[in-house]
C-alpha cells in the first residue's frame, strides 16, 4: 500500500564473511514468513535483501487474505483436477488460520469480513464458481446487487475471509529475525553466497527474490512472467466487506481504516503503452463520486503458467537450493504455505507435487509465453533487457523501459526498478 513506514524496519548492512544453517534471499512477505517459521522449527536463520526490508513487491501490495483468488476453483477442478484443487484451498485455509493466530500475538491489522466475489458481465461463471466451490466444502451465497454503485450480474458472498494490515504484519514477523539489507547476492554455489565483498556459507538457502535472480539456472524464465496492476487509495470509510471481480480489467476493492484501497486494470507487460492507472480513476470516480483521491501507485508480480505458485527445490542440481515464487498477485497466503512445504522438504524430503516448480507444462500458456519471449530476443529494437536480452519498450504511464517477456522494468535513465533483471541499462 505505498506506506512510508516500511523504511523504518532498520537492519544493518552485511559487512563480514558469516555462516548460518538456513540462507533466505529476498526479505519480502514470502522471505519473512518462511525466515519466521524456519526460526520457530529451531534452525539457525539468515535473511538478506538487496534493499531494505519489505520494500519490493510486498510494499505495494493490497494484503486481501481470501482463498478466492480470480475465477479459479472452477478452472482449476477441469484442468488438474479434484485433488490438486482440494490442496490447494487447503493451503489457503490454513494460512488464513496462521494469520488469525498471529493476530492473537500482535496487532497485525487482522480483521475477518466477507470476500464479495462479482461479475459485472458474465453470471454462469459466478454459479461455475459457487459449484466449485460447494464440491470442495465451502459455502457460500449468491447475491444479484452489490452495496456499491455498480450494477452486477452476480454475485458469491464467501464468509470468513480477511485482511490484515502488511506494515504491521511485516514488523511483527521481522522483529527477532537476523537480517541484513543493503546486501545483495550477486552469485550462488553448492553452499556459498557472495556479495560483492563477502560471503555467506549455508547448508540450506532459499531463493524469495519474487522473479528468482538467476538467469538460466532452473530455466525457470520459460515458466514465469510478470503480471502489473493499478491501485488506488481514497478516503472513504464506509466500506465493511472486500469485493473481487472475475472479469477482465475487473476491481478488488478494501477497506482499510479511514481509506478504501482500489486495485484492478491488470495487464501483462508484453502489451504496449497503456494507460491503466487513468482507466482506473475513471472508473473509481464512477463508483465513488467526488471522493478524494489519496493515493495512486502500480504494481507487478510474478505470475505462473497454470495459477499454481513454484514452491519447493530449485533445480535438479541442487538438493539443497529452494525457490518461492509465482504467486499470481496472492502472496500473502502462499507464502505461508511456500513456508510449510519447505519445512517437510527439508525435515522429511516430502515433497508437494502440486507447486514443485519442475512440472512440466505444454499447455496454451506455455506455448504463447516461450513464442513471446523469443519474438522479443530476435525484435531488432534497442535498449535490450539486461535479463535475457528481449528488447523493451516504454510505458508513459509507468516512465518506464518494460520486458515484455519477464517483466523487468528500468527507470527511464536505465536503472533497474523491477527485476529480474539485476543490472542497469547502458544506453
Ligand atoms: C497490485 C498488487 C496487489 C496485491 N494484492 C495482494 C493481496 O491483496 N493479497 C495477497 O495475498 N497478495 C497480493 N499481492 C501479491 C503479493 O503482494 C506478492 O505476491 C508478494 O508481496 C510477493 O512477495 P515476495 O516476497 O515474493 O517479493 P518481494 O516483496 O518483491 O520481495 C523480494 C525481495 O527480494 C529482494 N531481492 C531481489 N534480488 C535480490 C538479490 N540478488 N539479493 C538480495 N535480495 C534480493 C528484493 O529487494 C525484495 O525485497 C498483490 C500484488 C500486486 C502487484
Amino acid at each position: 500500500m505505498n506506506n512510508p513506514q516500511i523504511n523504518k524496519i532498520e537492519k544493518e548492512q552485511l559487512s563480514r564473511n558469516i555462516k548460518t544453517d538456513i540462507l533466505v534471499i529476498g526479505s519480502g512477505i514470502a522471505g519473512v514468513v518462511c525466515a519466521y517459521e524456519l526460526k520457530k522449527h529451531g534452525y539457525d536463520v539468515v535473511l538478506v535483501d538487496k534493499d531494505q526490508v519489505g520494500c519490493g513487491v510486498t510494499k505495494k501490495t493490497t494484503a486481501f487474505l481470501s482463498i478466492e483468488q480470480d475465477y479459479l476453483y472452477h478452472d482449476m477442478i477441469n484442468d488438474l483436477g479434484y485433488e490438486k484443487a482440494k490442496r490447494f484451498l487447503n493451503y489457503n485455509l490454513e494460512a488464513l488460520s496462521f494469520y488469525e493466530r498471529l493476530s492473537k500475538k500482535a496487532d497485525i491489522g487482522f480483521q475477518k469480513t466477507n470476500l464479495i466475489l462479482y461479475s459485472t458481465k458474465n453470471e454462469n461463471k459466478i454459479l461455475n464458481e459457487q459449484r466449485a466451490l460447494q464440491r470442495l466444502g465451502i459455502e457460500t451465497k449468491i447475491i444479484n446487487e452489490l452495496d456499491l454503485n455498480m450494477n452486477v450480474k452476480k454475485a458469491l458472498v464467501i464468509p470468513n475471509q480477511a485482511y490484515i494490515d502488511p506494515f504491521k504484519t511485516m514488523f511483527f514477523l521481522t522483529k527477532d529475525l537476523k537480517i541484513y539489507q543493503n546486501t545483495k547476492i550477486i552469485k550462488l554455489t553448492s553452499n556459498y553466497a557472495y556479495t560483492e565483498s563477502n560471503t555467506i556459507k549455508f547448508k540450506i538457502v532459499i531463493v524469495a527474490t519474487n522473479y528468482p535472480f538467476l538467469r538460466f539456472k532452473g530455466l525457470h524464465f520459460l515458466k514465469l512472467s510478470q503480471k502489473m496492476s493499478s491501485v488506488i487509495s481514497i478516503k472513504y470509510n464506509q466500506l465493511t466487506n472486500m469485493y473481487l471481480s472475475i472479469d477482465e480489467d475487473g476491481l478488488y476493492i478494501r477497506p482499510y481504516d479511514d481509506y478504501t484501497i482500489i486495485g484492478g486494470f491488470d495487464r501483462n507487460l508484453k502489451n504496449e503503452d497503456q494507460n491503466n492507472l487513468q482507466s482506473l480513476e475513471n472508473t473509481v470516480l464512477d463508483i465513488f463520486p467526488n471522493v478524494e483521491i489519496i493515493n495512486k501507485w502500480i504494481n507487478q508480480d510474478v505470475v505462473t503458467l497454470d495459477k499454481v505458485p513454484h514452491i519447493g527445490r530449485f533445480d535438479m542440481l541442487h538438493q539443497n537450493w529452494y525457490l518461492v515464487t509465482g504467486f499470481n498477485l496472492w502472496g500473502f497466503l502462499w507464502s505461508y504455505a511456500a513456508s510449510q512445504i519447505i519445512i517437510k522438504q527439508i525435515k522429511s524430503n516430502q515433497k508437494s507435487y502440486l507447486t514443485n516448480p519442475q512440472r512440466f507444462f505444454l499447455n496454451k500458456a506455455f506455448v504463447k509465453h516461450t513464442f513471446n519471449t523469443f519474438k522479443s530476443v530476435f525484435k531488432f529494437k534497442k535498449p535490450r533487457c539486461t535479463h535475457l536480452g528481449s528488447s523493451l519498450n516504454y510505458n508513459t504511464e509507468s516512465g518506464c523501459w518494460e520486458c515484455p517477456s519477464h517483466g523487468s522494468r528500468f527507470k527511464k535513465d536505465g536503472t533497474v526498478v523491477n527485476g529480474p533483471a539485476q543490472k542497469d541499462l547502458k544506453f
